[in-house]
């Protein structure tokens, strides 16, 4: 069996590890970084770039080029998240037919899962070249609050990039995962504080045994380092608009180029005290250019968003409430996400649990690392970690008067299987519509709304006669199967969700297929500059020899080595298919090797 690898699929950077020899490793990328932006981004004739490349050139090319889709994965296009998305980024994000929010570039819409399997393809290359073999399987993290249909396109993501996606975990999880394997832990309840680019989680874990279980988890969707970035680049471009009367968010390279300015500061002020926003040209005014400096010193950052880190507290609360345990039986806090590199989130986290985070393993990689630590375990290359998982939210159907009742309660461990009985609300009622929802809300229509099917075929009956068991099951990677049974004849429907992701069966199949393609296209096209180049080359030889060396040659030779020459010049003019310049390539070789002949006598 190959490796397993384990990738942290982040809002804005990506990691992936695997475990050698009983020990993590962080794969580092070609340019030797250990974590890759999960940045995508489309040029002209179906060119695509991802990770640090993409994200150096967004500036110049901001409507195409996709940052924090992680925050678009399985949702609608008139869900909060999408809405808020829209707001923040400078693509466009556009309705499927379906409400699916999808994204737009070059006018061509395409689904979250497909731009992240864009990321998750570069993740898999990273692995294989490190690895020197194929890579084919992968456990994927995903944040503890994502619901059915996210946890779908994840997977759907990895399909798509080629990869059998064979867990997913839950972030937290993960990075407990990580800061149990070097320690051999044992008997302690942790806390994971999780403060990423896009979301913050909390989770509450315990490790007994061997069995790491989630007792309770609690977040914030809403809160991510770019809110911390968002503070900053208001506040500049606030004070550019009153100075100048100029809006920077609103020119879409400027706005891109303040954002990158306001991450560059927030990270400087991690560990300095003081940083300079200097962003010349920023915007043209009758008076000429104008340009942005503007000194930052930690403690105004820290006082502009006070009010962010605070945020984090009542989910660390919910947390302790859900697990029913004070902060006096909390072991050790591990900090996750490159946010808790700021100071005042340290501060704060160790205000709040009265002791100081665990510093051992970086925020960055840790949840990567606890993604390999379970593909090492599911692969027998290390002791099975048994790692029992909760549903982040309670998941139920709509019943009379449009109430949510819920089957499987949040919080509760996973793989789980719970059934209830239901019975028809009108006599004579042949079937019933079963809709299944996931959410807190005490009313149907507040929650999120997984799917919707009917069970037909009961007997004719007066009401409240005819039982109907409706059966959930959560298998280990949070994704869900009902099945809707009618005791009385047996009739069965089961259903997996799988609408989520907003693409069907058929549609991920077919990226799959095309993304195998494009690969194989963008080998062709490599292989062909290639062939190209060399034959540059070896034309620019040929052709200096002629003109040197013409006295030289017999005149058969110059006359055959000038046919060969413009026939190849011709070739690469007309753009050639491949074949052709290698055959040309191959005759003019032979004709200059006689040169050589010539010109040595041999
Ligand atoms: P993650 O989702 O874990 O990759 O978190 C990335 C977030 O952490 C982004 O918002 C980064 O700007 C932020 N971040 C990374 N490094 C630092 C740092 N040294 N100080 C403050 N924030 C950071």
């Amino acid at each position: 069996m190959g490796r397993i690898v384990g990738i942290d699929l982040g809002t804005t950077n990506s990691c992936v590890a695997v475990i050698e020899a009983g020990a993590p490793v962080v794969i580092p990328n070609s340019e030797g970084a250990r974590t890759t932006p999960s940045v995508v981004a489309y040029r002209g004739d179906a060119e695509r770039l991802v990770g640090q490349v993409a994200r150096r050139q967004a500036a110049q090319n901001a409507e195409n080029t996709v940052s924090t889709v992680k925050r678009l994965m399985g949702r609608r296009v008139d869900s909060p998240e999408s809405i808020k998305q829209s707001a923040h980024v400078p693509y466009r994000i556009v309705d499927n037919g379906s409400g699916d929010a999808w994204i737009e570039v070059h006018g061509h819409a395409m689904s979250p899962p497909e731009v992240s399997a864009a990321v998750l393809s570069t993740m898999k290359s990273i692995a294989e070249a490190y690895l020197g073999e194929e890579v084919t399987e992968a456990v994927i993290t995903v944040p503890a609050y994502f619901d059915d249909s996210q946890r779908q396109a994840t997977k759907d993501a990895g399909r798509i990039a080629g990869l059998d996606v064979r867990r997913i975990i839950n972030e937290p999880t993960a990075a407990a995962l990580a800061y149990g394997l070097d320690k051999g832990v044992d008997n302690e309840r942790i806390v994971v504080y999780d403060l990423g680019g896009g979301t913050f989680d909390v989770s509450i874990l315990e490790i007994r045994g061997g069995v790491f279980r989630v007792v309770s988890t609690s977040g914030d969707t809403f809160l991510g380092g770019e809110d911390f970035d968002q503070k900053i680049v208001d506040l500049l471009a606030d004070e550019f608009n009153l100075e100048h009367g100029i809006d920077l968010r609103a020119d879409r390279s400027a706005l891109q180029r303040l954002r990158d300015a306001a991450e560059r500061a927030k990270h400087e002020l991690s560990s300095s005290l003081e940083t300079e926003v200097n962003l010349p040209f920023i915007a043209a005014t009758p008076d000429g250019p104008q340009h942005l400096l503007r000194t930052f010193k930690r403690g105004e950052y820290e006082r502009l968003v006070a009010d962010l880190v605070e945020r984090t507290v009542r989910p660390c609360q919910q947390a302790l409430q859900d697990a029913r345990l004070t902060i006096g039986e909390i072991h050790q806090v591990i900090l996750v996400g490159g946010m808790t590199r700021m100071p005042a989130v340290q501060r704060k986290v160790q205000e709040f649990f009265q002791r100081a985070p665990h510093k051992g393993v970086s925020p960055d990689e840790v949840v990567a690392i606890g993604a390999a630590v379970q593909g090492a375990s599911l692969s027998g290359d290390l002791d099975q970690v048994l790692l029992l998982d909760v549903t982040p939210l309670s998941l139920g159907v709509e019943t009379g008067g449009g109430v949510m009742t819920a089957v499987i309660e949040r919080n509760t461990t996973i793989p789980a299987r719970q059934a209830m009985m239901f019975t028809t609300s009108l006599d004579n009622q042949t079937f019933v519509p079963v809709k299944v929802l996931q959410g807190e809300r005490e009313m149907a229509a507040d929650n999120r709304m997984l799917m919707e099917f009917e069970l037909a075929g009961i007997p004719a009956a007066p009401r409240g006669v005819p039982k109907i068991e409706v059966s959930f099951d959560i298998d280990a990677n949070g994704i869900l199967s009902v099945t809707a049974k009618d005791l009385a004849t047996g009739k069965k429907k089961d259903v997996q969700i799988v609408a989520g992701s907003g693409l069907t069966e058929e549609e991920v199949a077919r990226l799959v297929v095309e993304a195998e393609q494009s690969k194989s296209d963008d080998s062709t096209r490599r292989e062909l500059a290639e062939a190209r180049n060399a034959a540059e080359a070896l034309l620019y030889t040929s052709e200096t020899a002629l003109t040197e060396y013409a006295e030289l040659l017999p005149e058969d030779l110059r006359a055959s080595l000038a046919d060969s020459v413009t026939l190849l010049r011709q070739a690469l003019d007309s753009n050639a298919p491949i074949a052709t310049v290698r055959t040309l390539h191959g005759s003019l070789e032979a004709s200059a090797y006689r040169i050589a002949e010539a010109l040595y006598g041999g």
